[in-house]
Order: C-alpha cells, then sequence, then structure tokens
C-alpha cells in the first residue's frame, strides 16, 4: 500500500478563506472587526516565528490584529495587567499569550486570567471543561484542525476506533474529547502504556502527538489506517534520513540539514506510513498549517458569541 498524502494546505487555504468571508459580513452587517491580540514576552525565536505567522495570517483574513511584545524582564504582575487591560477592550474579541513563558512567570495563572470567552487556545478550564462536557466552547486549534482535515477529506469517524499516543493538555487530551464527540471509539496512550504497539494497531485512525522523531513505526500501524501526525521536531542527524524518509525524499532532506542544520519531521516515520496506511499527514505540510487557520476561526467564533451573533 501507497498512502494517500493528507495535505494541510488546501484545507487551511480553505478555512482562511471561510473566514475572510465572514469577516467581510460581519463588517458589513454588524459594523465591526473581529480584533486578535497576540501577546509574546521574551526573545524566544521559535516563539518569534509562530507569532509572526499568527499575525501576518491575522491580516491577510481581515482581522484586526495587535501584537504586544514585552521584554524578558516583564513581571508576572505586569503581564496580568496587560491581560486584564485586553480582557476589558471590546475592540479585542481574541486573547492569546504565546507560550512558552519565561521561567519566573506561572503560565497557568496567566492562562487562566484571560476571559474564557476571548481564550481562543482554548486552554482556560472554562472551556477545557465545555469541551468535555461537549458544549459550544473554544477548542484548542492544533486538535480542531485535526478533526478538519478528517472530516474535508471525508473520512469516517464514527464508531472507528481512534488511538492517540500523547496526553498533554493542548493536543492528546482535548484531541480525544474532539474525537469522542464524533463518535470515534478513543483511547489515550502515554508514556506509561503496556505493549504501545499492540494498542495502536487497533486504530483506524492514529494520532500521534508525542515530541519524539519518527517514533511511530510500521509495527505501530494497521494496514490501511489514516494516521495523523502532528508532531513536530527537528532532526539534525543525516544518518538517521534514509531510515526515516522515503528514497524520493532523502536527497531533499539531506540537503536541508546541510544548509539550515535540520529538518522537520513529525513523530512518526514518514517512509514506514506511507507504506502501511491509507491516509497519511505530512510533516512539514500537514497538521501545523491547520493550527493557526484555527486561530482564525477561534477568533470570529469568539466575537460572534460575545456578541449573541449566529
Ligand atoms: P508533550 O506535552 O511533551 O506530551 C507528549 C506526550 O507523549 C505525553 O503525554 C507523553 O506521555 C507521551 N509520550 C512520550 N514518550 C512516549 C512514549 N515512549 N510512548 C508513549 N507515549 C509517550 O507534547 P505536546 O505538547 O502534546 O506535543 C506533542 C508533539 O506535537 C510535539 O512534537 C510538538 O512539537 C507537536 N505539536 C504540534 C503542533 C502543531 O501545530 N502541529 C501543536 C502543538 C504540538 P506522559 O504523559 O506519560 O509523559
Amino acid at each position: 500500500m501507497s498512502a494517500k498524502i493528507l495535505g494541510g494546505k488546501e484545507i487551511a487555504e480553505a478555512i482562511k478563506s471561510e473566514v475572510s468571508t465572514e469577516v467581510s459580513r460581519l463588517r458589513r452587517e454588524h459594523g465591526f472587526v473581529p480584533g486578535l491580540a497576540v501577546v509574546r514576552v521574551g526573545d524566544d525565536p521559535a516563539s518569534a516565528v509562530y507569532v509572526k505567522n499568527k499575525v501576518k495570517a491575522t491580516e491577510a483574513v481581515g482581522l484586526n490584529s495587535e501584537h504586544i511584545h514585552l521584554p524578558l524582564t516583564t513581571s508576572q504582575t505586569d503581564l496580568l495587567g496587560y491581560v486584564n487591560a485586553l480582557n476589558t477592550r471590546d475592540a479585542i474579541d481574541g486573547i492569546l499569550v504565546q507560550l512558552p513563558l519565561p521561567e519566573h512567570i506561572e503560565g497557568r495563572d496567566i492562562l487562566e486570567a484571560i476571559d474564557p470567552e476571548k481564550d481562543v487556545d482554548g486552554f482556560h478550564p472554562i472551556n477545557v471543561g465545555r469541551l468535555s462536557q461537549g458544549e459550544q466552547s473554544l477548542a484548542p486549534c492544533t486538535p480542531a484542525g485535526v478533526i478538519e482535515i478528517l472530516k474535508r477529506s471525508n473520512i469516517k469517524i464514527a464508531g472507528q476506533n481512534a488511538v492517540i499516543v500523547g496526553r498533554s493538555n493542548i493536543v492528546g487530551k482535548p484531541m480525544a474529547m474532539l474525537l469522542l464527540h464524533e463518535n470515534a471509539t478513543v483511547t489515550v496512550c502515554h508514556s506509561r502504556t503496556r505493549d504501545l504497539a499492540a494498542v495502536t494497531r487497533q486504530a483506524d485512525i492514529l494520532v500521534a502527538a508525542i515530541g519524539r522523531a519518527g517514533f511511530i513505526r510500521g509495527e505501530h500501524i494497521r494496514e490501511g489506517a489514516t494516521v495523523i501526525d502532528v508532531g513536530i521536531n527537528n532532526l539534525s542527524d543525516a544518518d538517521l534520513v534514509a531510515d526515516l524518509f522515503p528514497d524520493d525524499e532523502v536527497e531533499n532532506r539531506l540537503s536541508a540539514i546541510e544548509k539550515r542544520g535540520f529538518t522537520l519531521v513529525g513523530d512518526v516515520n514518514p517512509k514506514q506510513a506511507i507504506e502501511k496506511a491509507e491516509y497519511f499527514t505530512p510533516v512539514p505540510g500537514g497538521v501545523g498549517l491547520l493550527t493557526v487557520a484555527m486561530l482564525m476561526k477561534n477568533t470570529v467564533a469568539a466575537a460572534k458569541a460575545r456578541r449573541g451573533i449566529k
């Protein structure tokens, strides 16, 4: 079997285009444009790239965008002050505080200070609770993006065995809730799971969110499964390239390592997944592209919910 590749680009573009149409309608019919504020503390280079992409996408879909970049020395009290100010501003519909925060700041306190109605990352305990109860809520962007990929690719979810490897609050757990609400039979695995491969081989839909390059291999995958790779890892070891990537990718990957020092790889071994799965999301170019699109979608959903607009 050679898996069909479920690329994220087209789906992400479709979602952003729908958001853009909705933003125009809100401006025309309701006289406002939703606004997203992104707060970044310090100079973590990866966070700088993520925030830049978010701001760019926000502007491209026609949302109002505000980027608040604070110095590394910002105190917890000052950051709480910024969040509270954004909570009270009517023009701001979504607030995102980019993680990770510096060590002297208690991230949990900051995330809990965000008004749940503006919590477009879906990390506030109120939204986590709403999600688990199956109520309308702002769901975390990455797992919500996975559901979009599955649905828009016409992959059956109801009644299917879905196995998630990883139980983090930002991916694994909300992924489990979202798949459960779509009537999948859900199993969540983690580092203490006994005989992981025996469990993951039961999966019609296998979601990997582990943080270990190429960890899910052929023996973990049922023939004909849909494999969703959420992982994003930097691979710098050229010796692993031939084991991880199909022959036609090896040259490009090696030259990326030579030029930039690394190439991106997910939590699944793509070479082996392509041999066993029916559908497979690539890294890069898969789930990662959906995360920002879902942030745009959540911002519009938050703006409408707060104003009681259908
Ligand atoms: P995380 O918080 O580190 O959680 C990793 C999970 O994997 C944990 O639940 C851990 O189990 C489990 N795990 C670790 N080793 C394992 C093993 N040997 N066998 C089974 N399970 C194991 O990571 P995360 O934040 O969820 O991120 C996961 C991956 O997704 C990372 O590669 C990250 O870069 C990527 N990611 C991508 C996006 C995107 O936009 N596409 C967004 C977020 C994250 P325990 O709980 O037992 O420790």
